[in-house]
């Protein structure tokens, strides 16, 4: 484990837990304890790729890096970089994102610099991300696997290799940034409608004055919307999770203060609308 102390730079709220970044499934048993037959084939199949497992942890890992929970979160980047990164380093490496707690999510080495330039030594840049939604969490302490937070790894994905369905999740404590009301926001306010609905709403809000920025949906894509700033939305759920984090930076270098978008429904689409939520949700909770 690192010294260095990693929620400094995003000013993270340090009750809770970090990703353990390891280099191979191989690894596992370094970090964490009684690793249920379930969790292993979900490490076996996914890593490396975009899919966290929380798991009981193990004597090595300190309990700063879990939020003081006697549970870790584990997984594989799926990254030549960062492979040879954890395998040069031979341990686990604890990081948060790299931006400010609770801001948009960074997806390039250019949003990295543009956010943290001043605060941070040095920006290995490996490329833009290629999923761009965060990892999928997935509590694996139990017999039956529970998504903590939606991600790259769909939950219809996780079940056609369990072979059964994951459980409900309970929402009754905060347990993950990600699951916080407000969590992955621009600067603007953001406005949930029914696609069909966009237009009319940004066009509503731009004659009342302000700079909207608008997720325009595939199916209208040849439509001249009038509003501030406009990004085509991809039909592709795999484009749109890449593209996601972009769009909202994008919308706010433009300068709107409203940006009007709706939510995808299956598939990755559940990570985007998760995201996309929480954008809008109420600030003041954070
Ligand atoms: P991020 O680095 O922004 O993708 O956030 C890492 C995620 O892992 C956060 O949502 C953490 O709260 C979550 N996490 C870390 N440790 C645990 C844990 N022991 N149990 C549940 N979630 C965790
Ligand atoms: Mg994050």
């Amino acid at each position: 484990m690192p010294n260095r102390d990693t929620t400094a730079v995003p000013n993270r709220d340090r009750n809770c837990g970090l990703i353990v970044h390891i280099g191979g499934a191989e690894h596992l048993d370094d970090w964490v304890e009684d690793v249920p037959a379930t969790g292993r084939l979900l490490a076996e199949h996914f890593w490396p790729g975009p899919l966290t497992l929380v798991l009981r942890r193990g004597p090595r890992v300190p309990l700063e890096a879990t939020g003081g929970l006697q549970t870790v979160a584990v997984r594989v980047p799926d990254h030549p970089v960062a492979l040879a990164l954890l395998a040069a380093f031979d341990g686990g490496v604890t990081a948060p994102s790299a931006n400010r707690f609770g801001s948009v999510s960074p997806t390039t080495a250019d949003h990295v610099c543009a956010e943290l330039a001043d605060a941070v030594d040095f920006v290995l840049d490996g490329g833009p991300c290629e999923v761009g939604v965060e990892s999928t969490i997935v509590d694996a302490t139990g017999d039956v696997p529970t998504i903590l937070r939606p991600g790259g790894v769909t939950r219809e994905d996780l079940e056609a290799v369990l072979g059964s369905p994951l459980a409900v999740p309970s929402t009754s404590r905060v347990r993950v940034p990600g699951q916080h009301p407000s969590h992955y926001a621009p600067r603007a306010r953001v406005v949930l409608v029914e696609p069909e609905k966009v237009i009319a709403e940004a066009e509503l809000a731009h004659e009342l004055g302000h700079q909207v920025g608008v997720f325009l949906p595939a199916a209208f894509a040849d439509y001249a919307v009038k509003a501030h700033a406009v990004v085509t939305v991809p039909e592709s759920m795999a484009a749109y999770a890449r593209g996601l984090y972009g769009f909202l930076r994008e919308l706010d270098r433009q300068e709107c203060d409203l940006m009007v978008a709706s939510l995808p429904e299956e598939g990755l689409g559940l990570a985007i609308a998760n995201r996309l939520r929480r954008a809008a949700g109420p600030r003041s909770t954070v």
